[in-house]
């Protein structure tokens, strides 16, 4: 039911006024620059956001979402869950300036003629979420693929010695 009820697009203008209160779930996979940090689409985020005009007359939203999401561990290069628990306090505004203006407690969300989009809204606010790197808690690595990863960085590196064939290409090519 809660899905129904979240918009494509909305008016912070009005919704601030009207101080109307958003909550409901997108899908994972419909965030496409964000799935590709993620290993897995599966799962939703939901959202909680409260609209208002502050005492400076500035359009504002204020709330949280939450998701899980799957990243890759750098130890196994296995997928790791992450909790995602983000607050969010944002600011519509009109333009890049405008965003400039803003309070530093605000992110600012530009307005595209009066408009926003909300999944792009969610996803951009998600992706600055995600960490950088993760990893599986101390023992919660896959300890088969733990071995693969590690073997591969011990592998000697032939990158640094001047492989024969690439030698003999190089002749090929000068001499034609
Ligand atoms: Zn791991």
């Amino acid at each position: 039911m809660l899905n129904d009820s979240l918009p494509k697009y909305f008016d912070p203008r009005k919704y601030a006024t009207q101080e109307v209160t958003l909550e409901g779930r997108l899908p994972l996979r419909d965030f496409s620059e964000l799935r590709e940090l993620l290993v897995s689409d599966e799962g939703d985020v939901s959202i909680h956001l409260n609209f208002k005009v502050d005492e400076d007359r500035r359009y504002i939203a204020k709330g949280s979402m939450s998701t899980t999401v799957q990243v890759v561990c750098q130890r196994c290069m296995e997928g790791v869950d992450c909790n995602l628990e983000v607050e969010l306090a944002l600011g519509f505004v009109y333009d890049e300036e405008h965003a400039n203006n803003l309070p530093k407690e605000y992110d600012p969300v530009v307005m595209t003629e009066g408009e926003v989009i909300l999944a792009d809204m969610v996803e951009q606010e998600l992706i600055l979420a995600v960490p950088i790197v993760a990893y599986h808690e101390e023992t919660g690595c896959n300890p088969v693929a733990l071995k693969y990863a590690s073997s591969a960085d011990d592998a000697p590196d032939d990158e640094t010695k001047p492989n024969p064939f690439s030698i003999l290409a190089d002749l090929k090519a000068k001499k034609s």
